[in-house]
C-alpha cells in the first residue's frame, strides 16, 4: 500500500495542512473552492449516482465565479440509504464492489489491511439507523493522518516535545474490538505503520464483563487511554471506588458528546487532563480542540453546512437541526451535501488562540449508560448494547428504553412482518451479554411498529436510561 509516490504525496499534503492550520479565512476559502471545484468535476465523471442527481436538478456543472457556499447551495442533498442502495454507481473506482466489501468485512484478520491492496475500510455503527461502508484511499488517508497529527490538542506539551512520536507512551484503545469500525482500523493500522511502538499499543473490548476489562486495562498499564466519552465515565467511576489501579497521564476522547460536567469528572477521578474531537466514519477528524477548550472545524478538508428540518443552509450562529457533510479528500466515495445527523452550531466570533479554523458547537450522540440489575450496581455503555444488538441481530433501527431496575423495553418502528425474528434474536443476544456482565434479573420486553420518543435535544436516543420517578 505504501509506495515512494504515497510517502512524497503524504509529505505534500501534511505540509499544506500545516500551513493551512494559521492561514487566514480568505486563504482557506480559497483552499475550500479549489478543492471542491475539483471533486465536483471528478465526481461527475466517475460518479453515476451524483450524475442522475445532478441532471435531475439540472446542475450543469462548477461555475468558477461563485462562492463555496453559492455552489453547493444549488447542489441536491445526497443521504446515506440511497447511497448505499446505489453503492456501485456512487463509487468512482468501478473495482469497488459491495459484495466484495461485504466478505472483506466479515473477516476479523482483514482489519486494516489493504482492501484490493489499495484501500482502507471501515464500516459504521448504525448509530442513525443504517450501517454504512467507507472506501478511502491512500490520499484521503493522508489528510487523515495529517490532520490527526498536525491539529490535536497538546495536552502534555512539554512531554510531546520530548517525545513528538509517542515512542515512549503506552496507549489503550477502550472500544469495539471485534469489528472493521473506524476506531479499530485507526488503531490496528497505527501498528501496522509503526512497528516500534506496536507492543505498546492495545486494544481492549467494552464488549466484556467489567472486572475482565478492567484487568486487562490494569495489565496495559497504559499512559494514555483512547476511547468514548461514556466509557471514561464508566472507568472513572471504577477508578473512584478503587476497583482499577490506573494512573494514566491522559485520555482522549470521541465518537459522543463530552459535556463539561462529564470532563470535570473524568479529569478529577484520574487527576489527568481529557481531550474531546469531533469525527465521524465519514470523515475521520472534522474538528480538534485547541488550547482554549474550543472545537475548530477542519474547514480546509471539510465542509458542514447547518440546515433546519426542510433542508435551508442557516446562517452561522444559528443551530440547525441537521447538517451536511462535503469530504474534500474523498474522491472515490464522494460525499457532497451528505445528510450527516448531527447538530452543529458555528460561531460567528473567532476563537482567542488566533486560528482563523472556524469554531463549532456540536450536540453529538448522547446515549445513556444504564445501571442494572436488582441492585441496579451493573453499568452498560450504550455503545456496548447497540453493538450487540446490531451485531446479534443485524438490527439498526431500534431504540432500548429502561423501565425499571431489572426490565427493558426494546422497540422497533418496523411492523411485526418486517422485522423477521430480529427482535427475538437481538433480545435473546442481549440477555447473554448482560448475564455475563454480571446483572442477577433481568426482563426485557420486545414491541415492534412503535415510534421512537425522542430526547431532549429533539435527537432520537437509541439507549434511554430510566428517569427519576416524581415524589
Ligand atoms: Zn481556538
Amino acid at each position: 500500500m505504501e509506495t515512494v509516490n504515497e510517502h512524497w504525496m503524504s509529505g505534500v499534503i501534511a505540509a499544506d495542512i500545516a500551513m493551512a492550520s494559521h492561514a487566514s479565512a480568505r486563504s482557506l476559502d480559497a483552499r475550500r473552492q479549489r478543492r471542491l471545484n475539483q471533486l465536483v468535476t471528478a465526481t461527475i465523471a466517475g460518479s453515476g449516482f451524483y450524475r442522475d442527481q445532478y441532471d435531475r436538478h439540472r446542475f450543469r456543472g462548477i461555475d468558477a465565479s461563485l462562492t463555496v457556499e453559492q455552489q453547493l447551495q444549488r447542489l441536491p442533498i445526497v443521504r446515506k440509504a440511497d447511497l448505499m442502495r446505489s453503492f456501485g454507481s456512487w463509487v468512482t473506482d468501478p473495482q469497488i464492489k459491495l459484495e466484495d466489501l461485504h466478505a472483506f468485512l466479515g473477516d476479523c484478520a482483514q482489519i486494516a489491511e489493504p482492501f484490493l491492496g489499495r484501500y482502507m475500510v471501515w464500516e459504521s455503527s448504525g448509530s442513525s439507523g443504517e450501517p454504512g461502508i467507507f472506501v478511502q484511499d491512500a490520499a484521503a488517508m493522508a489528510v487523515q493522518d495529517g490532520l490527526e497529527a498536525l491539529r490535536r490538542p497538546a495536552l502534555r506539551p512539554l512531554q510531546r516535545m520530548l517525545d513528538p512520536w509517542h515512542l515512549t507512551e503506552r496507549i489503550a484503545f477502550v472500544g469495539a474490538t471485534t469489528g472493521h469500525f473506524a476506531g479499530m482500523v485507526s488503531v490496528a493500522r497505527l501498528k501496522r505503520l509503526l512497528p516500534a511502538i506496536a507492543d505498546r499499543v492495545f486494544e481492549i473490548s467494552f464488549l466484556q464483563p467489567t472486572p475482565m476489562l478492567l484487568a486487562e486495562l490494569e495489565a496495559a498499564a497504559p499512559t494514555i487511554i483512547t476511547t468514548y466519552p461514556s466509557a471514561a465515565v464508566l472507568l472513572a467511576e471504577e477508578k473512584l471506588a478503587g476497583r482499577l489501579k490506573l494512573d494514566p497521564q491522559e485520555i482522549q476522547t470521541g465518537g459522543e458528546a463530552l459535556t463539561p460536567a462529564m470532563r470535570r469528572f473524568v479529569s478529577e477521578a484520574f487527576c489527568c487532563p481529557v481531550s474531546s474531537s469531533y469525527g465521524a466514519s465519514e470523515f475521520l477528524s472534522m474538528a480538534y480542540e485547541c488550547r482554549f477548550g474550543q472545537l475548530h472545524l477542519n474547514s480546509d478538508w471539510a465542509i458542514l453546512e447547518s440546515v433546519d428540518a426542510s433542508g435551508n443552509v442557516l446562517p452561522v450562529g444559528e443551530r440547525g437541526s441537521n447538517s451536511l457533510l462535503t469530504n474534500l479528500a474523498n474522491f472515490r466515495q464522494p460525499l457532497i451535501r451528505y445528510e450527516l445527523g448531527d447538530r452543529i452550531l458555528q460561531r460567528a466570533k473567532a476563537c482567542g488562540c488566533g486560528s482563523g479554523l472556524p469554531v463549532i458547537e456540536v450536540d453529538g450522540r448522547s446515549d445513556d449508560t444504564l445501571y442494572l440489575g436488582s441492585r441496579a450496581a451493573t453499568a452498560v455503555l450504550p455503545l456496548a448494547l447497540s453493538t450487540v444488538i446490531e451485531e446479534a441481530a443485524g438490527l439498526f433501527d431500534f431504540q432500548l428504553q429502561q423501565k425499571g431496575p431489572c426490565e427493558l423495553l426494546l422497540l422497533s418502528r418496523l411492523s411485526a412482518q418486517q422485522e423477521g425474528g430480529a427482535l427475538g434474536r437481538a433480545s435473546s443476544a442481549l440477555t447473554a451479554f448482560l448475564l455475563a456482565q454480571g446483572v442477577d434479573e433481568l426482563r426485557i420486553e420486545c414491541r415492534c411498529g412503535i415510534p421512537f420518543q425522542r430526547g431532549r435535544s429533539g435527537k432520537i436516543k437509541r439507549v434511554i436510561k430510566q428517569e427519576p420517578q416524581p415524589a
